[in-house]
């Protein structure tokens, strides 16, 4: 019947999402153990930093699959948009530096928002980890932050590999990836998230040029 049929693809839907959750956290935990049996005491040390980034990756990303399942665990709260980015961006930055990419930032007006802190990370992180990857032999990541008609808005803008327009026009759907070992998830857990926030999200991409990710949150 139909319902037996529905309920066997949400087994496949689950099955999926599990081999992708498998997938993401064991990348950056390979990593890690890799770096770990590499070193003595007083190398670990040395790879501290990076060893702690993979690490807060890995976690993250769960928290990302997390939001799939439970889409009703959000807690509200006035946060101010400049600092949850700042944090995002320390994250990423010696990632950044070892792939020859370079940041740049021009912070204009930096809003308060009403917003679960963590979603709106797991936003800049989605946005900024696929702007990375569209970076393979580095380049630039431009991030701009400012108010406009009672928007806090952030635009993130990379000059790679950028996308056709059949990518463009499916990004989103889920499990829709040109990536060997993406999970075409990422953007559709951002869109999920701008939703919640009665914000709005915007995606601009020419081939060969690259692609620039305008998000606007609601001002408190
Ligand atoms: P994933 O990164 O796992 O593939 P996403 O939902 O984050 O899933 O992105 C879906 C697809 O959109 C990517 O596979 C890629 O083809 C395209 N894409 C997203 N962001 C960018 C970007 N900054 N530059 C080029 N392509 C991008
Ligand atoms: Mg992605």
């Amino acid at each position: 019947t139909e319902e037996v049929l529905r309920n066997t693809e949400k087994l496949v839907f689950a099955g999926q999402v599990a081999v992708s959750i498998a997938h993401e956290v064991r990348n950056p935990l390979t990593t890690v153990k890799g770096m770990l049996q590499l070193a003595n005491k007083d190398t670990a040390l040395r790879h501290y930093d990076l060893i702690m980034s993979e690490l807060e990756r890995a976690n993250l990303m769960v928290g990302e699959f997390m939001i799939l399942g439970k889409p009703q665990a959000a807690v509200f709260k006035l946060e101010n948009c400049g600092e949850i980015l700042e944090e995002v961006l320390h994250l990423f930055a010696i990632q950044a530096s070892l792939g020859g990419i370079k940041m740049t930032q021009c912070f204009g007006r930096n809003a308060t928002i009403l917003c679960d802190r963590n979603q709106i990370k797991q936003v800049f992180l989605n946005i900024l980890k696929n702007a990375m990857e569209a970076l393979p032999y580095g380049g630039n990541i431009h991030i701009q932050m400012d108010v406009e008609d009672e928007y806090q808005r952030v635009t993130f803008t990379d000059n790679g590999s950028g996308m056709t327009e059949d990518v463009l026009r499916r990004i989103g759907e889920p499990f829709h990836t040109t990536k060997p070992d993406g999970n075409g998830l990422g953007i559709m857990i951002v869109h999920r998230i701008m939703e919640s926030h009665n914000g709005r999200i915007v995606i601009r991409s020419e081939e060969e040029r690259g692609t620039s990710v305008e998000i606007r949150l609601p001002i408190s």
